[in-house]
């Protein structure tokens, strides 16, 4: 490290107290997917407080599903929107959303992106650092030991909703920015922090900033990639299904009518159907994991004493991005579930065919491998500041990557502080050190990117 890396880090250890304390504040405001701007609000006061120039830039809906109609989705609130069914098959339209009755997903009016920006001064890389400020809900609250909003710390740990997905890397990329601007190192390459809205399930904060034409030579999305040591290169994709299957409703007396098979429940026509799924995933995960299938929700039938007259089951299938990234990635994921459900081996499902609807899909991503500069400059900040060995995997679950990379053609990776492991549970936290090792190995990154150190 160099004389002025040195500073950073000293720096950087010098100002924990305040980083933990700013955390704490943003964790106490609640900004659950939908409710996204106070915090916006407070995170603009910090970037102001050191010279960023800042602005709210709520995405654009309609241009989304002009430049993107493969990928862009219906916004959501919390857990609304999740259960729109498609009118088609295929994929949602801005036409359907407005069609709809959910008057809150047809715009992101007072959602804003928060942008701030540090121009260069000139013969530098570009480079965008990326978080996504709004959190998933609580769940069950009665089932925390600690105030979901408390940000109470103990065993050098803070707890609470968000502090580790991902307003503690939302706070690395302020301060790692801010120790920059208060030790007045100037940065030749222009630099921009976006801090975006609705990562959680539909992406269209990022798809958003990538469509009002924000752009930079590579991206780093701040999210939990492995406490501080490892980079994520790629991200799973998902498509969120539903089906429903029909029975014909008897009396269980009158299940087999003169010998036949007349009372047919469709709870055990969805057993055909499972099995015809799981086998779809154990043949796709023959030689490696590549999709991760869950059947998360199975109600059907009125009675006990009445075979049912429908089963609805959904879920989800992950998958990695060998599988297919963008658009590509996506089709081939339905064409598995399609296939599967459709060509089920059983009179009753022939004649009486199942109804297949998708309900939400992210495409895959993965780092186009000949653009891996932003992945070496990073790789080597986390040796030289922290000693350490670093890695790389693909996160196992979606982010924001994907729209920067697949759509915005920017090279993008994943780093930051904590585990993914911890997002989106009871008594989520962030391992305090791993904060501080994130703020120091990031500010460096952005120092030597910026400046071709
Ligand atoms: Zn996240």
């Amino acid at each position: 490290m160099d004389r002025i890396e040195q500073q950073i880090v000293q720096y950087v250890d010098e100002h924990k107290e305040e980083y933990i304390r700013f955390l704490g504040d943003l964790v106490k405001i609640n900004s659950i997917t939908g409710y996204e701007k106070k915090a916006q609000e407070f995170v603009r006061k910090k970037m102001e407080e050191f010279g960023a120039e800042t602005e709210f830039l709520e995405p654009d809906l309609k241009k989304m599903f002009e430049k993107f109609p493969e990928v862009a989705q219906v916004p959501s609130i919390g857990e609304e929107g999740l259960d729109m069914p498609l009118m088609t098959d295929d994929k949602f339209t801005y036409e359907q959303i407005m069609a709809s009755t959910y008057d809150r997903l047809k715009s992101y009016k007072d959602r804003p992106n928060l942008i701030g920006r540090i121009k260069g001064t000139g013969g530098g890389k570009s480079l965008i650092l990326n978080g996504h400020i709004d959190t998933v809900p609580v769940g069950d609250a009665s089932k925390w030991k600690h105030d979901p909003f408390g940000a109470e710390i103990e065993d050098g740990k803070m707890y609470g909703r968000g502090t580790v997905d991902m307003k503690g890397g939302i706070a690395t990329m302020v301060f790692a920015v801010e120790a920059l601007q208060k030790l007045g190192i100037k940065l030749k390459g222009d630099l921009m922090m976006q801090s975006v809205v609705n990562e959680e399930h539909a992406g269209g904060g990022a798809l958003g900033a990538v469509t009002a034409g924000l752009t930079a030579d590579a991206a780093i999305v701040v999210e939990p990639s492995g406490n501080s040591q490892t980079i994520q290169d790629g991200s799973c994709g998902g498509v969120y299904w539903q089906v429903v299957i029909k029975g014909r409703e008897a009396h269980a007396g009158a299940r087999w009518k003169d010998g036949e098979h007349y009372g047919v429940s469709a709870n055990e026509k969805s057993a055909c159907i499972i099995t015809s799924l799981l086998k779809m995933e154990s043949e796709v995960n023959k030689n490696e994991t590549l999709m991760s299938f869950c059947i998360g929700k199975l109600h059907g039938g009125t009675y006990a004493t009445a075979s049912a007259p429908e089963c609805v089951m959904n879920g989800v299938a992950y998958f990695f991005p060998k599988l297919g990234t963008g658009p590509a990635g996506i089709n081939k994921v339905k064409k598995l579930i399609r296939d599967a459900v459709m060509n089920v081996d059983d009179p009753w499902l022939k004649a009486n065919p199942p109804e297949l609807k998708f309900q939400h899909y992210d495409d895959a991503y993965k780092l186009d491998g000949s653009k891996d500069a932003i992945l070496k400059e990073v790789a080597g900040c986390i040796k030289d500041v922290l000693d350490k060995e670093p890695g790389v995997t693909v996160a196992g679950g979606g982010g924001d990557a994907r729209h920067l990379g697949n759509q915005g053609g920017i090279p993008a990776i994943y780093y930051g502080p904590g585990s993914a492991v911890m997002a989106h549970s009871t008594d989520e936290y962030i391992e305090l050190d791993d904060y501080i090792k994130g703020i120091k190995v990031l500010a460096v990154a952005v120092y030597r990117w910026c400046n071709g150190v």
